[in-house]
């Protein structure tokens, strides 16, 4: 079996891959793997950037145990198999009237794979997916389950909301979910230096505000996203916005987002000293647009080019001055840089290892296209985050240890020491992980 993660930048041959029907199989499964002194990587949809899914032993998907287990109409409560796929959600949400309260950019991510590395969509008045848990699951190398919540074992829920598949495996998720609602979307051309002054009100007054800049060109194409009830009329100049029809949607997203991306990447990619050309094209080409949809049609994208990706979550109130300072970067080195830079932001949250964990945080994420060199960009971006406090994001590439993760999460050590007691012979990991949280002598 070959495991290939989104991007096919990460490889890994597990002698055993298992995709469990029932939580019981599923038990079989890690109660043989500890006999036989085997280490498990559960994996999702194989979305991270990183090793952090791929295991040489046992992998363990979680595909088969998906749905709804239980629904509390009263607090809005939903209970998941972990299984469940983003893009499921929706629908099984739908006779209930309820949706996920924020959403990323795509949705094949399973539940479990997007709470584990704490993706997030953006929003200041929301967190990622993982500030929005209210109980799991989750089965040990014994192959037991333990449900956890904030009134059940509370001290142990607190640390596994963020685990990266490091504590067990999650096998059932309750989240918080909101009443279902429209966003009314408005996209625009702005100049890159106006928004970069007025960055930080501008994030503020949206409910989802997020803006892509290409490289070389001076405007960037604003995202702001505002919420109504279904049926309910949107607030002064967006009262107007039409019902999006879905297939026009779907076109726009496929042509103009996928199509044309494809076509100015690979030409890029091609002959470097176009892509000034081309993203200047492309730039141009982008118009501004009102539309309404559904939350869950407006927040994701397909995303059909492949690239590989870094993204870091800065405090706020830098963020601007690291766009500034990874732009200077990018004309000082005389790169060619054909995607766009992505900035997004989340409120702070109390998940230890979240990355927004106690600060409002601006995530900052850069691209390159799968057939280009990652390394030096993301090097100096990643240099330039550091500097001013960055995390990086726990599913996309960087390059930290123990060491530099430890002062940057207050309660790191809690969590090790959550790990060792939950899974001393350290069976949930692999060569990644163990970097990741100081594991140096127990490597497969
Ligand atoms: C095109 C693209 C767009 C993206 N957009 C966003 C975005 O908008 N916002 C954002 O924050 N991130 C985004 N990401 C990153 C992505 O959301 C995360 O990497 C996410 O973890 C991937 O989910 P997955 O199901 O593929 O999990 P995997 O990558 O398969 O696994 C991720 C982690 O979860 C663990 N895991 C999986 N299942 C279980 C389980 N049952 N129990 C315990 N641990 C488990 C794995 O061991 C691993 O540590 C994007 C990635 C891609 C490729």
């Amino acid at each position: 079996m070959r495991f290939r993660n989104w991007s096919g930048h990460v490889h890994a041959y597990p002698h055993t891959f298992r995709r469990p029907t029932s939580a019981g199989e599923l038990s079989e499964v890690l109660t043989s793997a500890a006999e036989a002194g085997q280490r498990v990587r559960p994996v999702g949809a194989g979305h991270s950037f990183t090793p952090v899914a791929a295991g040489d032993e046992v992998m363990v998907n979680l595909d088969h145990l998906s749905g709804i287990i239980s629904v509390d109409e009263a607090s809005q409560r939903v209970r998941f198999h972990a299984g469940t796929r983003l893009r499921d959600i929706p629908a099984l949400l739908a006779p209930f009237g309820l949706a996920l309260a924020n959403q990323g950019d795509v949705n094949p991510q399973a539940l479990a794979g997007a709470i584990s590395t704490s993706t997030h969509g953006t929003g200041l008045g929301f967190t990622g997916f993982a500030g929005t848990l209210t109980g799991l699951s989750l089965m040990g190398p014994d192959g037991t389950a333990v449900q956890l919540s904030a009134t059940r074992d509370p001290e142990i829920f607190d640390l596994a909301r963020v685990s990266l598949g490091v504590l067990g495996i999650v096998t059932e998720i309750e989240l918080q979910c909101v009443s279902s609602f429209d966003l009314i979307a408005e996209e625009v051309v702005t100049d890159l230096d106006d928004l970069l002054d007025d960055l930080e009100p501008r994030m503020r007054a949206a409910d989802h505000f997020e803006f892509y800049w290409f490289p070389h060109t001076d405007t960037a194409l604003t995202k702001t996203n505002t919420r109504v009830g279904p049926g309910e009329i949107g607030p002064g100049h967006l009262a107007e916005a039409g019902v999006r029809n879905r297939i026009l949607n779907l076109l726009d997203k496929e042509v103009v987002e996928n199509g044309a991306l494809r076509l100015a990447v690979e030409l890029g990619s091609a002959v470097p000293s176009l892509v000034p050309h081309i993203n200047r094209i492309a730039q141009s080409a982008v118009s501004d647009r009102t539309y309404r949809a559904p939350g869950h049609d407006v927040f994701v994208t397909p995303r059909r080019v492949r690239f590989n990706e870094m993204e870091y979550a800065v405090p706020f109130a830098s963020g601007a001055e690291v766009i500034a300072e990874i732009r200077a970067a990018i004309e000082s080195r005389g790169w060619t840089i054909s995607f766009p830079i992505e900035v997004r932001s989340a409120a702070a949250d109390d998940v230890p290892l979240s990355t927004a964990y106690e600060r409002d945080t601006m995530y900052i994420a850069v691209h390159r296209y799968v057939k280009d060199d990652f390394a030096e960009y993301f090097r100096v971006v990643e240099q330039i985050c550091r500097r001013h406090g960055g995390r990086p994001h726990w599913g996309k590439i960087h390059s930290l240890g123990a060491g530099e993760l430890r002062e940057l999460y207050p309660r790191f050590e809690d969590f090790c020491a959550l790990r060792n007691q939950l899974d001393p012979q350290a069976v949930f990991g692999n060569r990644f992980t163990d970097s990741l949280f100081g594991l140096g002598s127990r490597v497969s």
